[in-house]
Protein backbone atom coordinates (compact mmCIF):
# COMPACT_ATOMS: atom_id res chain seq x y z
CA UNK A 1 0.00 0.00 0.00
CA UNK A 2 1.26 3.29 -1.41
CA UNK A 3 2.18 5.66 2.43
CA UNK A 4 2.67 9.42 1.00
CA UNK A 5 5.17 11.18 3.36
CA UNK A 6 3.01 12.95 6.07
CA UNK A 7 4.21 16.72 7.02
CA UNK A 8 3.10 17.97 10.65
CA UNK A 9 2.99 21.34 11.25
CA UNK A 10 3.66 21.93 15.39
CA UNK A 11 6.32 19.67 17.40
CA UNK A 12 4.31 20.12 21.17
CA UNK A 13 2.63 17.36 22.31
CA UNK A 14 0.13 16.15 19.87
CA UNK A 15 2.35 16.67 16.76
CA UNK A 16 5.09 14.12 18.07
CA UNK A 17 2.59 11.74 18.97
CA UNK A 18 1.18 10.83 16.05
CA UNK A 19 4.67 11.27 14.50
CA UNK A 20 5.78 8.37 16.34
CA UNK A 21 2.34 5.93 15.45
CA UNK A 22 2.97 6.77 11.96
CA UNK A 23 6.48 6.29 11.56
CA UNK A 24 5.38 2.80 13.49
CA UNK A 25 3.03 2.30 10.68
CA UNK A 26 5.68 3.08 7.73
CA UNK A 27 4.60 6.48 6.85
CA UNK A 28 7.90 9.07 5.99
CA UNK A 29 7.10 12.38 8.68
CA UNK A 30 8.48 14.94 8.28
CA UNK A 31 7.68 18.08 11.19
CA UNK A 32 7.93 21.53 11.33
CA UNK A 33 8.06 23.38 14.56
CA UNK A 34 8.43 26.86 15.30
CA UNK A 35 10.27 27.25 18.87
CA UNK A 36 13.94 25.72 18.93
CA UNK A 37 14.62 22.49 20.26
CA UNK A 38 13.71 22.56 23.44
CA UNK A 39 16.83 19.82 24.35
CA UNK A 40 19.12 22.14 23.53
CA UNK A 41 17.78 25.68 24.63
CA UNK A 42 15.37 27.04 27.11
CA UNK A 43 12.25 27.53 25.91
CA UNK A 44 9.49 28.90 28.09
CA UNK A 45 5.99 29.53 26.39
CA UNK A 46 4.24 30.93 29.62
CA UNK A 47 1.73 27.69 29.71
CA UNK A 48 1.36 25.17 32.81
CA UNK A 49 4.13 23.74 34.03
CA UNK A 50 2.64 20.64 34.79
CA UNK A 51 -0.41 18.84 33.32
CA UNK A 52 -2.59 16.53 34.74
CA UNK A 53 -2.73 13.60 32.51
CA UNK A 54 -5.37 10.97 32.44
CA UNK A 55 -6.67 7.69 31.41
CA UNK A 56 -7.01 8.37 27.75
CA UNK A 57 -3.82 10.44 27.13
CA UNK A 58 -2.07 7.22 29.05
CA UNK A 59 -3.66 5.08 26.69
CA UNK A 60 -2.91 6.81 23.70
CA UNK A 61 1.04 6.87 25.41
CA UNK A 62 1.25 3.36 25.83
CA UNK A 63 0.02 2.55 22.16
CA UNK A 64 3.30 4.36 20.92
CA UNK A 65 5.31 2.67 23.91
CA UNK A 66 6.38 5.79 25.67
CA UNK A 67 4.57 5.87 28.94
CA UNK A 68 6.17 3.48 30.39
CA UNK A 69 9.50 5.85 30.93
CA UNK A 70 7.26 8.99 31.47
CA UNK A 71 5.79 6.88 34.80
CA UNK A 72 8.74 7.21 36.64
CA UNK A 73 8.31 11.06 36.52
CA UNK A 74 4.56 11.08 37.09
CA UNK A 75 2.96 12.00 40.56
CA UNK A 76 -0.27 10.76 40.98
CA UNK A 77 -3.15 13.12 42.34
CA UNK A 78 -6.14 11.25 44.50
CA UNK A 79 -8.26 13.98 45.14
CA UNK A 80 -8.55 17.56 45.30
CA UNK A 81 -6.94 19.39 48.61
CA UNK A 82 -9.43 22.31 49.09
CA UNK A 83 -7.15 25.16 51.38
CA UNK A 84 -10.24 27.38 53.09
CA UNK A 85 -9.90 30.91 54.03
CA UNK A 86 -9.76 29.47 57.70
CA UNK A 87 -6.89 27.28 57.21
CA UNK A 88 -8.66 24.53 56.91
CA UNK A 89 -8.25 21.42 54.65
CA UNK A 90 -10.60 19.49 53.18
CA UNK A 91 -9.93 16.38 50.97
CA UNK A 92 -12.31 15.25 48.17
CA UNK A 93 -11.20 12.07 46.18
CA UNK A 94 -11.00 12.22 41.98
CA UNK A 95 -12.84 8.25 42.89
CA UNK A 96 -12.57 5.21 45.30
CA UNK A 97 -10.29 3.00 43.45
CA UNK A 98 -6.68 2.47 44.33
CA UNK A 99 -6.28 3.52 40.49
CA UNK A 100 -8.73 6.07 40.20
CA UNK A 101 -5.95 8.78 40.12
CA UNK A 102 -4.83 11.67 37.85
CA UNK A 103 -1.00 12.70 36.92
CA UNK A 104 0.66 15.69 37.09
CA UNK A 105 3.72 15.60 34.49
CA UNK A 106 5.89 18.33 33.49
CA UNK A 107 4.78 19.35 30.18
CA UNK A 108 8.66 20.02 29.19
CA UNK A 109 9.66 16.08 30.32
CA UNK A 110 6.56 14.82 28.32
CA UNK A 111 7.43 17.08 25.33
CA UNK A 112 11.60 15.74 25.55
CA UNK A 113 10.11 12.48 25.94
CA UNK A 114 7.83 12.40 22.66
CA UNK A 115 10.85 14.36 20.59
CA UNK A 116 13.21 11.79 21.41
CA UNK A 117 10.73 8.66 20.75
CA UNK A 118 10.20 10.77 17.56
CA UNK A 119 13.53 10.86 16.35
CA UNK A 120 14.14 7.48 17.24
CA UNK A 121 11.17 6.48 15.05
CA UNK A 122 13.46 8.26 12.61
CA UNK A 123 10.95 11.22 11.88
CA UNK A 124 12.78 14.95 10.52
CA UNK A 125 12.04 17.20 13.20
CA UNK A 126 12.85 20.77 11.98
CA UNK A 127 12.96 23.19 14.69
CA UNK A 128 12.24 27.56 14.46
CA UNK A 129 10.42 26.48 11.31
CA UNK A 130 7.28 28.61 11.53
CA UNK A 131 4.53 27.24 9.16
CA UNK A 132 2.74 29.97 7.57
CA UNK A 133 -0.12 28.33 5.94
CA UNK A 134 -0.91 25.99 3.42
CA UNK A 135 -2.72 25.36 0.75
CA UNK A 136 -3.79 23.13 -2.12
CA UNK A 137 -1.79 22.98 -5.31
CA UNK A 138 -2.81 21.17 -8.74
CA UNK A 139 -0.11 18.35 -7.79
CA UNK A 140 -0.58 18.03 -3.94
CA UNK A 141 0.05 21.04 -1.06
CA UNK A 142 2.36 23.94 -0.90
CA UNK A 143 3.20 24.47 2.78
CA UNK A 144 4.78 28.05 3.10
CA UNK A 145 7.42 28.35 6.09
CA UNK A 146 9.83 31.19 7.46
CA UNK A 147 12.85 30.11 9.10
CA UNK A 148 12.75 31.86 12.46
CA UNK A 149 16.06 32.27 12.54
CA UNK A 150 16.95 34.32 9.34
CA UNK A 151 13.66 35.18 8.46
CA UNK A 152 13.83 33.36 4.95
CA UNK A 153 10.71 31.95 3.23
CA UNK A 154 10.54 29.00 1.16
CA UNK A 155 8.17 26.95 -0.14
CA UNK A 156 7.25 22.76 -0.14
CA UNK A 157 5.07 20.51 -1.81
CA UNK A 158 3.81 18.56 0.66
CA UNK A 159 1.04 15.15 -0.06
CA UNK A 160 -0.63 15.08 3.47
CA UNK A 161 -0.26 17.87 5.60
CA UNK A 162 -1.62 17.52 9.46
CA UNK A 163 -1.95 20.90 11.41
CA UNK A 164 -1.17 20.23 14.93
CA UNK A 165 -0.03 23.61 15.64
CA UNK A 166 -2.20 24.80 18.38
CA UNK A 167 -5.25 27.02 19.36
CA UNK A 168 -3.37 29.71 17.68
CA UNK A 169 -2.60 27.38 13.99
CA UNK A 170 -1.40 28.86 11.29
CA UNK A 171 -3.21 25.80 9.34
CA UNK A 172 -6.47 26.75 10.45
CA UNK A 173 -5.79 30.33 9.67
CA UNK A 174 -5.24 29.73 6.28
CA UNK A 175 -8.64 27.06 6.00
CA UNK A 176 -10.63 29.81 7.47
CA UNK A 177 -10.84 31.80 4.61
CA UNK A 178 -12.81 29.30 2.57
CA UNK A 179 -16.19 30.97 2.32
CA UNK A 180 -17.44 27.90 4.43
CA UNK A 181 -15.03 27.43 6.73
CA UNK A 182 -17.20 28.06 10.00
CA UNK A 183 -14.96 29.43 12.87
CA UNK A 184 -15.59 30.11 16.96
CA UNK A 185 -13.39 31.50 18.90
CA UNK A 186 -14.57 32.41 22.40
CA UNK A 187 -12.32 33.96 25.18
CA UNK A 188 -12.54 33.91 28.68
CA UNK A 189 -13.22 37.04 30.38
CA UNK A 190 -10.21 35.27 32.99
CA UNK A 191 -6.80 35.25 32.20
CA UNK A 192 -3.96 32.93 34.11
CA UNK A 193 -0.83 33.27 35.26
CA UNK A 194 1.96 30.83 36.40
CA UNK A 195 3.51 31.03 40.11
CA UNK A 196 5.85 28.13 41.65
CA UNK A 197 6.01 26.95 44.86
CA UNK A 198 9.37 26.18 45.52
CA UNK A 199 11.45 22.89 46.74
CA UNK A 200 11.76 22.58 50.73
CA UNK A 201 15.04 21.27 52.27
CA UNK A 202 16.54 18.47 49.89
CA UNK A 203 14.37 19.22 47.44
CA UNK A 204 11.44 18.06 49.79
CA UNK A 205 7.48 18.76 49.34
CA UNK A 206 6.06 21.41 51.79
CA UNK A 207 2.59 20.29 51.44
CA UNK A 208 0.97 16.61 50.61
CA UNK A 209 1.98 15.55 47.67
CA UNK A 210 -0.79 13.09 46.30
CA UNK A 211 -3.10 16.01 45.11
CA UNK A 212 -4.42 18.85 43.27
CA UNK A 213 -4.52 21.27 45.71
CA UNK A 214 -7.20 24.67 45.45
CA UNK A 215 -7.53 27.09 47.08
CA UNK A 216 -11.23 27.97 45.81
CA UNK A 217 -12.61 31.89 45.93
CA UNK A 218 -16.03 32.10 44.82
CA UNK A 219 -15.43 33.94 41.84
CA UNK A 220 -11.36 33.25 41.56
CA UNK A 221 -8.93 30.51 42.44
CA UNK A 222 -5.41 29.68 43.04
CA UNK A 223 -4.55 25.69 42.21
CA UNK A 224 -0.39 23.88 42.56
CA UNK A 225 0.31 20.48 41.22
CA UNK A 226 3.18 18.62 42.68
CA UNK A 227 6.41 18.63 40.60
CA UNK A 228 9.20 15.29 41.33
CA UNK A 229 11.41 17.78 42.20
CA UNK A 230 10.00 19.35 45.09
CA UNK A 231 8.27 22.13 43.42
CA UNK A 232 4.55 22.78 42.85
CA UNK A 233 3.32 24.53 39.64
CA UNK A 234 1.10 26.98 40.77
CA UNK A 235 -2.10 28.58 37.92
CA UNK A 236 -3.46 31.55 39.64
CA UNK A 237 -6.90 32.32 37.94
CA UNK A 238 -8.62 35.85 37.80
CA UNK A 239 -10.44 38.08 35.95
CA UNK A 240 -8.59 40.25 33.41
CA UNK A 241 -10.37 43.34 35.28
CA UNK A 242 -11.96 44.50 37.93
CA UNK A 243 -10.83 44.87 41.75
CA UNK A 244 -10.09 41.37 42.16
CA UNK A 245 -8.70 41.28 38.78
CA UNK A 246 -4.79 41.09 37.00
CA UNK A 247 -5.23 44.67 35.96
CA UNK A 248 -5.53 45.87 39.82
CA UNK A 249 -2.42 43.95 40.90
CA UNK A 250 0.14 46.45 39.39
CA UNK A 251 2.74 46.85 42.01
CA UNK A 252 4.71 44.02 43.94
CA UNK A 253 2.78 45.50 47.47
CA UNK A 254 -0.67 44.64 45.72
CA UNK A 255 0.00 41.16 44.38
CA UNK A 256 1.23 39.94 48.05
CA UNK A 257 -1.71 41.67 49.87
CA UNK A 258 -3.81 40.45 47.32
CA UNK A 259 -1.95 37.10 48.79
CA UNK A 260 -2.34 37.72 52.40
CA UNK A 261 -5.51 38.39 52.31
CA UNK A 262 -7.06 35.27 50.00
CA UNK A 263 -4.36 32.78 50.22
CA UNK A 264 -2.37 32.84 53.13
CA UNK A 265 -0.83 29.79 53.85
CA UNK A 266 0.60 29.75 50.15
CA UNK A 267 2.03 32.90 50.62
CA UNK A 268 4.23 31.41 53.45
CA UNK A 269 5.04 29.17 50.75
CA UNK A 270 6.20 31.78 48.19
CA UNK A 271 9.16 33.71 49.22
CA UNK A 272 9.62 34.68 45.78
CA UNK A 273 5.69 36.15 44.88
CA UNK A 274 6.21 39.51 43.65
CA UNK A 275 8.80 38.66 40.88
CA UNK A 276 7.47 35.60 39.84
CA UNK A 277 4.41 37.39 39.22
CA UNK A 278 6.21 40.34 37.30
CA UNK A 279 8.23 37.68 35.18
CA UNK A 280 5.51 35.63 34.14
CA UNK A 281 2.65 36.51 31.22
CA UNK A 282 -0.72 36.66 31.84
CA UNK A 283 -1.92 34.28 29.35
CA UNK A 284 -5.65 34.28 27.91
CA UNK A 285 -7.59 30.71 28.10
CA UNK A 286 -10.12 30.48 24.61
CA UNK A 287 -12.35 27.61 23.14
CA UNK A 288 -12.28 27.11 19.68
CA UNK A 289 -14.77 25.71 17.39
CA UNK A 290 -14.20 25.05 13.79
CA UNK A 291 -15.66 23.39 11.03
CA UNK A 292 -14.41 21.35 8.70
CA UNK A 293 -11.36 20.22 10.52
CA UNK A 294 -10.05 19.27 6.85
CA UNK A 295 -10.05 20.00 3.36
CA UNK A 296 -10.72 17.32 0.92
CA UNK A 297 -8.36 14.49 1.65
CA UNK A 298 -4.96 16.63 1.69
CA UNK A 299 -5.16 18.74 5.33
CA UNK A 300 -6.31 18.08 8.37
CA UNK A 301 -6.60 19.88 12.19
CA UNK A 302 -5.58 17.58 15.11
CA UNK A 303 -5.75 18.72 18.39
CA UNK A 304 -5.84 22.43 20.12
CA UNK A 305 -5.75 23.29 16.65
CA UNK A 306 -9.24 21.61 15.71
CA UNK A 307 -10.78 22.20 19.02
CA UNK A 308 -8.97 24.26 22.02
CA UNK A 309 -10.53 24.45 25.01
CA UNK A 310 -10.11 25.97 28.66
CA UNK A 311 -8.11 23.55 31.39
CA UNK A 312 -10.66 23.31 34.12
CA UNK A 313 -11.21 19.84 33.46
CA UNK A 314 -7.43 18.89 32.93
CA UNK A 315 -8.50 17.32 29.45
CA UNK A 316 -7.19 19.62 26.70
CA UNK A 317 -3.93 17.10 26.08
CA UNK A 318 -5.89 13.71 26.98
CA UNK A 319 -8.65 14.86 24.31
CA UNK A 320 -6.10 15.86 21.72
CA UNK A 321 -3.75 12.08 22.55
CA UNK A 322 -7.30 10.64 22.36
CA UNK A 323 -7.44 12.79 18.84
CA UNK A 324 -4.87 10.06 18.26
CA UNK A 325 -6.25 6.84 18.91
CA UNK A 326 -9.34 7.66 16.87
CA UNK A 327 -7.32 8.73 13.92
CA UNK A 328 -5.24 5.71 13.85
CA UNK A 329 -7.92 2.56 14.62
CA UNK A 330 -9.59 4.76 11.42
CA UNK A 331 -6.35 4.86 9.81
CA UNK A 332 -5.52 1.07 10.40
CA UNK A 333 -8.77 -0.17 9.34
CA UNK A 334 -8.48 1.60 6.11
CA UNK A 335 -5.36 -0.26 6.10
CA UNK A 336 -6.25 -3.88 6.17
CA UNK A 337 -9.47 -3.18 3.88
CA UNK A 338 -7.50 -4.53 1.11
CA UNK A 339 -8.13 -1.41 -0.84
CA UNK A 340 -4.89 -0.40 -2.81
CA UNK A 341 -4.23 3.11 -1.44
CA UNK A 342 -5.68 4.56 1.43
CA UNK A 343 -8.85 6.83 0.90
CA UNK A 344 -7.56 9.87 2.74
CA UNK A 345 -10.97 12.45 1.71
CA UNK A 346 -13.19 9.84 3.34
CA UNK A 347 -10.43 8.99 6.40
CA UNK A 348 -10.76 12.24 7.40
CA UNK A 349 -14.52 12.69 6.98
CA UNK A 350 -15.10 9.89 8.97
CA UNK A 351 -12.33 10.76 11.67
CA UNK A 352 -14.10 14.49 11.82
CA UNK A 353 -17.56 12.90 11.98
CA UNK A 354 -17.03 10.13 15.11
CA UNK A 355 -14.95 13.36 16.96
CA UNK A 356 -16.30 16.08 16.65
CA UNK A 357 -19.22 15.32 18.79
CA UNK A 358 -17.25 14.42 21.69
CA UNK A 359 -14.68 17.56 21.44
CA UNK A 360 -17.86 19.84 22.07
CA UNK A 361 -18.63 17.41 24.60
CA UNK A 362 -15.85 18.46 26.76
CA UNK A 363 -15.13 22.06 25.36
CA UNK A 364 -18.74 21.88 27.39
CA UNK A 365 -17.94 19.95 30.54
CA UNK A 366 -14.59 22.32 30.33
CA UNK A 367 -16.17 25.13 31.17
CA UNK A 368 -18.51 24.02 33.16
CA UNK A 369 -16.18 22.46 35.57
CA UNK A 370 -14.50 26.26 35.96
CA UNK A 371 -17.61 27.27 38.17
CA UNK A 372 -17.42 23.85 40.16
CA UNK A 373 -13.67 24.05 41.21
CA UNK A 374 -13.32 28.01 41.90
CA UNK A 375 -16.78 27.97 43.50
CA UNK A 376 -18.39 24.97 44.02
CA UNK A 377 -15.90 22.50 45.89
CA UNK A 378 -16.20 25.01 48.91
CA UNK A 379 -20.10 24.70 49.57
CA UNK A 380 -20.67 22.12 52.30
CA UNK A 381 -23.66 20.69 50.72
CA UNK A 382 -22.10 20.25 47.13
CA UNK A 383 -19.58 18.31 49.13
CA UNK A 384 -22.39 16.01 50.21
CA UNK A 385 -23.19 15.40 47.04
CA UNK A 386 -20.09 14.32 46.25
CA UNK A 387 -20.31 11.60 48.72
CA UNK A 388 -23.53 10.67 47.35
CA UNK A 389 -21.90 10.64 44.08
CA UNK A 390 -19.20 8.08 45.40
CA UNK A 391 -22.14 5.87 47.25
CA UNK A 392 -24.08 5.43 44.57
CA UNK A 393 -21.02 3.99 42.49
CA UNK A 394 -20.43 1.52 44.99
CA UNK A 395 -23.74 0.60 45.49
CA UNK A 396 -24.49 0.09 41.59
CA UNK A 397 -21.08 -0.66 40.14
CA UNK A 398 -20.97 -0.01 36.11
CA UNK A 399 -24.47 1.66 36.50
CA UNK A 400 -23.79 5.05 38.21
CA UNK A 401 -20.45 6.30 37.24
CA UNK A 402 -19.66 9.78 38.55
CA UNK A 403 -19.18 12.34 35.91
CA UNK A 404 -15.57 13.02 36.64
CA UNK A 405 -14.35 9.32 36.62
CA UNK A 406 -16.18 8.96 33.11
CA UNK A 407 -14.27 11.92 31.91
CA UNK A 408 -11.02 11.15 33.56
CA UNK A 409 -10.85 7.42 34.18
CA UNK A 410 -12.66 6.08 31.22
CA UNK A 411 -12.41 6.29 27.54
CA UNK A 412 -16.30 6.39 26.69
CA UNK A 413 -17.10 8.90 24.34
CA UNK A 414 -16.95 12.42 25.88
CA UNK A 415 -20.32 13.05 24.54
CA UNK A 416 -21.57 9.70 26.43
CA UNK A 417 -19.91 11.40 29.73
CA UNK A 418 -21.73 14.29 29.21
CA UNK A 419 -25.36 13.00 28.60
CA UNK A 420 -24.92 10.43 31.33
CA UNK A 421 -23.55 12.88 33.84
CA UNK A 422 -26.64 15.24 32.83
CA UNK A 423 -29.29 12.36 33.86
CA UNK A 424 -27.03 12.07 37.08
CA UNK A 425 -26.95 15.67 38.05
CA UNK A 426 -31.07 15.19 37.94
CA UNK A 427 -31.16 12.17 40.02
CA UNK A 428 -28.69 13.34 42.76
CA UNK A 429 -30.52 16.75 43.24
CA UNK A 430 -33.57 14.48 43.59
CA UNK A 431 -32.07 12.40 46.16
CA UNK A 432 -30.46 14.57 48.11
CA UNK A 433 -32.60 17.81 48.61
CA UNK A 434 -32.90 19.05 52.22
CA UNK A 435 -29.96 16.35 53.61
CA UNK A 436 -26.63 16.52 54.27
CA UNK A 437 -25.80 12.79 55.98
CA UNK A 438 -25.42 9.89 54.31
CA UNK A 439 -27.59 7.56 56.92
CA UNK A 440 -30.87 9.62 55.00
CA UNK A 441 -30.65 8.88 51.90
CA UNK A 442 -33.57 7.08 50.77
CA UNK A 443 -31.54 4.14 48.85
CA UNK A 444 -34.71 2.46 47.40
CA UNK A 445 -35.58 5.58 45.69
CA UNK A 446 -32.14 5.86 44.55
CA UNK A 447 -32.47 2.02 43.08
CA UNK A 448 -35.34 3.00 41.23
CA UNK A 449 -34.15 6.60 39.67
CA UNK A 450 -30.82 4.46 38.77
CA UNK A 451 -32.60 1.57 37.10
CA UNK A 452 -35.09 3.34 35.75
CA UNK A 453 -33.08 6.02 34.09
CA UNK A 454 -29.55 4.25 33.48
CA UNK A 455 -28.01 1.55 31.42
CA UNK A 456 -24.99 -0.33 31.94
CA UNK A 457 -22.08 1.43 30.83
CA UNK A 458 -19.73 -0.54 28.60
CA UNK A 459 -16.14 -1.09 29.63
CA UNK A 460 -13.83 1.24 30.33
C1 LIG B 1 -2.81 26.89 31.85
C2 LIG B 1 -3.10 25.61 31.13
C3 LIG B 1 -3.18 24.42 31.86
C4 LIG B 1 -3.45 23.23 31.20
N1 LIG B 1 -3.54 22.08 31.93
C5 LIG B 1 -3.86 20.93 31.32
C6 LIG B 1 -3.95 19.72 32.07
O1 LIG B 1 -3.74 19.69 33.28
N2 LIG B 1 -4.29 18.57 31.40
C7 LIG B 1 -4.54 18.56 30.06
O2 LIG B 1 -4.87 17.50 29.52
N3 LIG B 1 -4.44 19.69 29.32
C8 LIG B 1 -4.11 20.87 29.92
N4 LIG B 1 -3.98 22.00 29.18
C9 LIG B 1 -4.24 21.95 27.73
C10 LIG B 1 -3.00 21.47 26.96
O3 LIG B 1 -1.90 22.28 27.27
C11 LIG B 1 -3.26 21.52 25.46
O4 LIG B 1 -4.50 20.90 25.18
C12 LIG B 1 -2.16 20.82 24.70
O5 LIG B 1 -0.93 21.46 24.89
C13 LIG B 1 -2.50 20.78 23.20
O6 LIG B 1 -1.50 20.09 22.52
P1 LIG B 1 -1.22 20.43 20.98
O7 LIG B 1 -0.06 19.62 20.60
O8 LIG B 1 -2.49 20.33 20.20
O9 LIG B 1 -0.86 21.97 20.99
P2 LIG B 1 0.43 22.69 21.69
O10 LIG B 1 0.85 21.95 22.90
O11 LIG B 1 0.03 24.10 21.79
O12 LIG B 1 1.55 22.49 20.59
C14 LIG B 1 1.53 23.22 19.39
C15 LIG B 1 2.95 23.30 18.87
O13 LIG B 1 2.92 23.92 17.60
C16 LIG B 1 3.93 24.93 17.55
N5 LIG B 1 3.46 25.92 16.60
C17 LIG B 1 2.50 26.87 16.79
N6 LIG B 1 2.32 27.58 15.68
C18 LIG B 1 3.18 27.07 14.75
C19 LIG B 1 3.45 27.38 13.41
N7 LIG B 1 2.80 28.35 12.79
N8 LIG B 1 4.38 26.65 12.75
C20 LIG B 1 5.05 25.64 13.40
N9 LIG B 1 4.84 25.31 14.68
C21 LIG B 1 3.90 26.01 15.35
C22 LIG B 1 4.04 25.44 18.97
O14 LIG B 1 5.28 26.05 19.21
C23 LIG B 1 3.86 24.15 19.77
O15 LIG B 1 5.08 23.48 19.95
C24 LIG B 1 -3.67 23.22 29.81
C25 LIG B 1 -3.59 24.39 29.07
C26 LIG B 1 -3.30 25.57 29.73
C27 LIG B 1 -3.21 26.84 28.92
Amino acid sequence: MKTPTITIAGAGLVGPLLAISLRQRGFPVVLYERRADMRRVQVSDGRSINLAVSARGIYALQQAGVWSELRDIAIPMRGRLMHLLTGELIFQPYGQEESEVINSVSRAALNIALLDAAEAAGVAIHFEQRCLGCARADDGIVVRLRDEQSGKETAIAAEVVIGADGSSSAVRGEMSRSPEFRLSEERLEYGYKELTIPAGQGGSHRMETRALHIWPRGSYMLIALPNVDGTYGCILFLPFEGERGFAALDSESRVVEFFRANFPDALALMPNLAENYFANPTGAMVTVRCFPWHQEGNILLLGDAAHAIVPFFGQGINCGFEDCTCFLELLDAARTSGAESIDWQKLFTDFESSRKPNTEAIADLALENFVEMRDRVADPHFLFKKKVDLALEARFPGLYVPKYAMVAFHRIPYAVAQQRGRIQDRLLDELCAGMNRLEDIDWSKAAMLVHRDLTQLGKR
